[in-house]
């Protein structure tokens, strides 16, 4: 299975490194052959604006949606989030996304008091696992889709629940950055239940 990590901005080498401590040889991918050639994509936390804008500047926008739209698996963390998200809240005038998954995320959700926080969360579909998950000017998920799955949830400054991982289909998305941490659940759980379940049923690209 060949995994590849969008290469334009933010934490590329911690998730390289993730997928290699799951057994994965990932690529960095920076260019259309480089996406053609992979059969799951993670997209890095950094900043969406300018992840947006390189991949478009690298003509990669399109054909990552047309991917996304094909089926591709792919995993976003925190900035990854917002760009796979249908619908983004405190965008800047003309953000754009790949979109595909049918969430509402907000940008910068957790205001500036908890701009970044580590917590321990519940994740999974049975929510009995823990995970030590560190939130950097993280989004949360505001509105899902009816075939969206919550995976984790955190307590916001509004005292309320917000979901902050979520499974659509083949995307995946999680708000807090499992590659910061050395524990390899998170991205283990896209590689064995999302991406490598996808290719065993194949015609991913
Ligand atoms: N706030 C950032 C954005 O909007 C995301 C931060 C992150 O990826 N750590 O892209």
């Amino acid at each position: 299975m060949k995994v590849g990590v969008l290469a334009l901005q933010g934490d590329v080498r911690e998730h390289v490194s993730s997928l290699i401590a799951c057994g994965v040889n990932p690529s960095a991918i920076r260019r259309i052959e480089e996406l053609e050639a992979i059969d799951a994509l993670i997209i890095p936390g950094g900043e969406s604006t300018t992840i947006a804008q390189l991949a478009e500047h690298y003509e990669l926008l399109l054909p990552i949606r047309a991917r996304i739209n094909k089926g591709m698996p792919v995993y976003g963390s925190c900035a990854g989030m917002i760009l796979l998200a249908d619908r983004v809240l405190d965008a800047v005038d003309g953000q754009k996304t790949f979109g595909g998954l049918d969430i509402t995320v907000r940008r910068n959700a957790f205001g500036r008091q908890v701009d970044s926080f580590e917590s321990d969360i519940e994740f999974g579909d049975g929510g009995s696992e823990k995970v030590h998950a560190v939130f950097i000017r993280a989004p949360w998920v505001e509105e899902i889709g009816k075939d969206i799955k919550i995976l984790a949830s955190v307590i916001g400054p509004d005292a309320k629940s917000h979901p902050v991982a979520v499974r659509g289909g083949n995307l995946f998305a999680t708000s807090f950055h499992p590659e910061l941490t050395g524990d390899h659940r998170v991205h283990r759980y896209f590689i064995e239940e999302i991406a490598r379940p996808a290719l065993v049923r194949g015609g991913l690209r």
